[in-house]
């Protein structure tokens, strides 16, 4: 039986004729099958993928050229992430979310007609592309419970959520449905069900990873993220995927290091942490206690480890929540029936009432909050009150952050106040499910990379994690500490 550990085994074991990629392909498309009731996947691109790997197959025979990165990788993608001439939906029916037919393949639901930069290179690396996966709509949401496709399924335990919004990515890597996934990360979508899962979950620094081709939520916080098993694939991934695009100007044309040619990495290192975020009603005992004690080991293994006062934890859930509920509202305007998507069935109606009814029929609950949020603290009586407000605090925050930068290498926090919670456990109540981003959506404000990694047990059984910051475009270092941090 085909066993996955890391990109760089696998490509020996390719090399050595255990195995081929086509037997890969077959050994996912079978878990995808045996593990369906978890709704990870949306679509599955079974044939093609067998395809792609027989011709991979072939191709290494010849021996030349040698292969790629990512050659036979089993990859999944975020249901936000465009792969040309296949169907996306954001989750949502406004993209015409496709479901079952009666002969057992996928309704047509809006088709990419472009792939995104991210996929654009990952085919370029070799990868298979296996299938596209659930996630909350338009990416909104802490538990994979908005999304058009019914809830996903944490594989550690079915009673509870996988985190979101990019749940399906994350127990694709969890249940080995695929060797490693992507995701998209505005608050932490990448990161939380990371966390809630039991993976490693990377989110880049604003900038370093092209947004052409993911759709947007809220354009100033979004980042493309990988979901992984061990530090060495995400970096390979990383080193793909990131780097200058001339479709996306707020890529940085900063050097993309081979990260994964870089990882070890003995020096001491200085991190920061808050009392304000362990000690924080909202968290749970027990993780702040296991982080706590970990912060104390870093000391006697030779680090610099200090706490830092911080008293921001009270605004940066606001104002993550109006920065990016008014840049949604202004994002999905776009969906408006006309050129494309769901459009309503009713007929004769003027152009106003044509509109509403699409909308209102096309979006899911927390989509539509979130766009009557957005509105309202744009709106001009209010404008000043909360956007502008808002934005001051996104700017406080950054230049707090980059003091901190000044003394240390890194940030610790829990990733989540919470291991996974029960489905519907805070369906009903908006702010609870909010509050869940509390430790998350610090990295979103300030554009830094951060990265969840799954160190500890809770004693209800669940996975929590440690998630660790750096300054901007210090992806190379943050994958050096967690390197060691994963292997300790
Ligand atoms: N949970 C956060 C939200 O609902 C994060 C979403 C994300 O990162 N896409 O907005």
């Amino acid at each position: 039986m085909f066993v996955f550990s890391s990109i760089e085994q696998y490509h020996a074991q390719l090399q050595e004729g255990n195995i081929t990629c086509v037997q890969a392909v077959e050994h996912y498309l079978q878990r995808i099958h045996l593990t369906k009731h978890l709704n990870a996947f949306i679509e599955v691109y079974a044939a093609e993928a067998l395809q792609k790997a027989k011709n991979l197959d072939e191709k290494r025979k010849l021996g030349e050229p040698p292969p790629g990165k990512l050659h036979g990788v089993v990859i999944g993608l975020k249901d936000v992430i465009c792969y040309k001439d296949h169907a996306i939906s954001a989750s949502s029916k406004i993209l015409n979310a496709r479901f079952p037919t009666d002969d057992g393949t996928n309704g047509r639901g809006f088709t990419s007609i472009y792939s995104a930069t991210v996929v654009e290179r990952l085919l370029a690396a070799e990868a298979i592309i296996i299938g596209n996966l659930n996630c909350d709509e338009f990416a909104m949401g802490s538990s994979n419970e908005n999304s058009a496709y019914g809830n996903v399924l944490n594989a550690l335990d079915e009673t509870r959520v996988p985190g979101g919004s990019s749940g399906g990515s994350a127990v694709a890597v969890q249940a080995g449905l695929c060797m490693i996934s992507l995701g998209s990360d505005t608050g932490g979508s990448v990161r939380q069900p990371a966390d809630f899962c039991g993976i490693i979950g990377l989110k880049p620094t604003y900038g370093r990873v092209s947004r052409y081709g993911l759709i947007a939520y809220a354009s100033s916080f979004d980042q493309v993220g990988i979901f992984g098993n061990n530090i060495p694939d995400i970096a390979t991934l990383l080193e793909v995927i990131a780097g200058p695009d001339e479709f996306d100007s707020t890529v940085s044309q900063k050097e993309n290091p081979p990260y994964s040619l870089e990882l070890s990495n003995d020096q001491p290192f200085r991190f920061a942490y808050f009392n304000e975020a362990l000690d924080h009603p909202g968290v749970d005992r027990e993780i702040a206690f296991f982080i706590k004690k970990y912060i104390e080991d870093l000391k006697i293994k030779g680090h610099e480890v200090k706490p830092v006062a911080f008293d921001w934890f009270d605004y940066i859930v606001p104002a993550y929540y109006v920065l990016t509920t008014a840049e949604a509202s202004s994002n999905l305007s776009r969906y408006d029936g006309v050129k494309y998507g769901y459009k309503t069935p009713m007929p004769n109606l003027e152009l106003t009432e044509f509109y509403k009814q699409t909308r209102s029929a096309g979006f899911g609950k927390e989509v539509k909050r979130r766009i009557m949020l957005g509105t309202f603290v744009l709106s001009s009586g209010y404008y000043n009150a909360y956007f502008t407000r808002a934005q001051k605090v996104r700017k406080l925050l950054s230049e707090k952050i980059q003091l901190i930068f000044r003394d240390f290498d890194f940030i610790l926090l829990p990733t989540s106040p919470f291991t996974a919670f029960k489905a519907g456990e805070k369906l009903h109540d908006p702010i609870a499910m909010y509050l869940a981003d509390i430790y998350t959506v610090m990295a979103n404000l300030v554009g830094i990379p951060a990265i969840s990694l799954p160190l500890f047990k809770h004693s209800n059984g669940m996975p929590f994690s440690l998630q660790v910051m750096a300054n901007h475009f210090n992806e190379l270092s943050l994958l050096q500490i967690s390197n060691r941090l994963v292997q300790q």
